[in-house]
């Protein structure tokens, strides 16, 4: 298999158009043509924007920090001009973005060139994009396997080699999990510290734009142009963006590094944890002291990560009405029918789901007992990091227990793939910023080599810190480096 540009990280396609060897049109051309040979097997985009590309390439200014630098964008980002469907029937073909997001803006100041729209499960719900109303995404590893979720367009296709980085969100690991499965990197910034203005919402109060990518140094690019306050995202915080880049420097050296006991329990799987294990002491020989902590409410996580995100979202998706987005079925007799039946033909069972189970825990008379209890355990998970983060720097952890699971394989057991998201959902109640970056293999019963994660999760406004640690390991190791085999 010969690389192409495609393949390459945003560094090493800066140097390249530096030394005036390509030009940012040969890589929008090697990417688009990536796109062509392989995405038909794997199925990470849903449409690609060639001509307007081509045209911004032909302008870029590569004095800029991502200038000519080609990025998916996942599909519940508004880029002017684009469709937006959210991975949605209920978007598809009905809705063009109007404007661009706060992260497209700041992309595009800064020289960059949105390149396509990349699958999601529907409205960013679900752990394995399993959900799209529009269509099945495969794992460039193993066809015969998921590529995470939600954002599994953005890591299926900067593991495929058919973009240079993405775009995704992560309102529950849906940058971190993906990520582990393709053999990516992922971070979740804290929240506030991305602007959500012109992402679509899923949980107001959890979502998070972040970088999908090649590297901890990509992602180190891309946070440094979309971080910072937003006059348009009143959540976004009014906090200096540092240089991330500066922070990149291997020097780890006497780091305090966390390993939660409620993180190593049964139930991960052998390949995965004795990766992990190795990851740590990797760590360990780079000069971090590893020290053993403890997350105690960490098993109420995912039942409050249930009810807080269903409760936010069956409020958001309350515009999805057929009046004011969405598209219209054509025979209603009366407008209570319109918007029952332009709902139920829209929506996805997995969507639906989360509405129904949103709108019971906000109820009068269940409110109490499910949505007050929810936040205030919220609270308790959220004082749990505070105290961790008074012993250590950061927290290591699997990403997920599992490697990528088979398609159709938890499909029909939604509580099982909600378990799934242990590892990842509690950052984003605590508002955290967190990484996950390659460290090693597991074998799928077909023989297949599939990716492993590495967690690392950082105080809030620390995405200097865990950068740096995951930068670290990719200098001592090539888990990163390595590609799925394309046929
Ligand atoms: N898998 C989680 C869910 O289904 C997280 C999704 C996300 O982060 N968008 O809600």
């Amino acid at each position: 298999m010969s690389l192409s540009l495609a393949d390459l990280t945003i560094r090493q396609l800066q140097s390249e158009l530096k030394a005036g060897n390509i030009s940012p049109v040969d890589i929008v051309n090697d990417v688009i043509k990536s796109i062509e040979d392989k995405d038909s097997e794997v199925g990470a985009y849903l449409s690609i924007n060639s001509e307007d590309a081509i045209t911004r390439a032909k302008e870029a200014d590569i004095s800029k920090p991502l200038g000519g630098i080609p990025v998916s964008i996942k599909d519940l980002i508004n880029v002017k001009g684009q469709p937006c469907s959210c991975g949605s029937r209920i978007l598809k073909d009905s809705y063009t973005s109007t404007f661009d997001a706060t992260v497209i803006k700041k992309l595009k100041e800064a020289g960059a060139i949105p390149l396509g729209r990349v699958n999601m499960d529907e409205f960013a719900m679900g752990s394995s994009t399993e959900n799209s109303g529009i269509q099945i995404t495969k794992n460039p590893w193993d066809f015969d396997s998921i590529p995470g979720g939600s954002s599994g367009g953005s890591a299926a296709s900067v593991s495929n080699g058919t973009a240079i980085a993405s775009l995704g969100s992560d309102t529950g690991g849906s940058i971190r999990q993906p990520a582990s499965f393709c053999g990516t990197v992922g971070l979740k910034p804290s929240y506030g510290r991305v602007s959500r203005y012109g992402l679509v919402a899923f949980a107001s109060s959890l979502d998070q734009i972040g970088p999908i990518t090649k590297t901890s140094e990509d992602a180190a690019i891309i946070l440094n142009t979309i971080a910072g306050k937003d006059q348009h995202d009143s959540t976004s915080l009014d906090s200096e963006v540092p240089d991330y880049l500066q922070s990149l420097n291997g020097e780890i050296k006497g780091l305090r590094i966390g390993m939660p006991k409620e993180y190593f329990t049964e139930g991960i799987d052998s390949g995965v944890l004795s990766s992990v294990q190795q990851g740590i002491q990797t760590l360990n020989d780079l000069g971090a002291e590893i020290v053993d902590i403890s997350l105690p409410h960490t098993e109420y996580a995912v039942s409050t990560y249930y009810i807080i995100a269903t409760a936010e979202a069956s409020a958001n998706l309350a515009r999805f009405d057929a009046v004011r987005y969405g598209n219209r079925v054509s025979d209603p007799t009366n407008i209570i029918e319109h918007y029952r039946k332009s709902r139920a033909q829209g929506f996805g069972e997995e969507v639906k789901r989360r509405i129904i189970l949103g709108t019971y825990v906000l109820s009068s008379g269940y409110s109490d007992a499910y949505y007050v209890k929810a936040q205030k355990v919220r609270t308790l998970i959220r004082n749990d990091f505070t105290e961790a983060f008074t012993k250590v720097d950061a927290i290591v952890s699997p990403t997920a227990p599992t490697p990528a699971f088979k398609i159709g394989e938890m499909s029909n057991d939604p509580l099982q793939m909600y378990l799934a998201d242990i590892f990842t959902i509690a950052a984003n109640l605590a508002g955290i910023c967190g990484i996950s970056t390659p460290c090693g293999f597991t074998t799928s019963d077909n023989g297949k080599k599939l990716p492993v994660g590495l967690q690392l999760l950082g105080p809030a406004l620390q995405e200097a810190t865990v950068l740096k640690i995951s930068d670290a390991f990719e200098k001592s190791t090539d888990w990163h480096k390595q590609r799925p085999k394309q046929i």
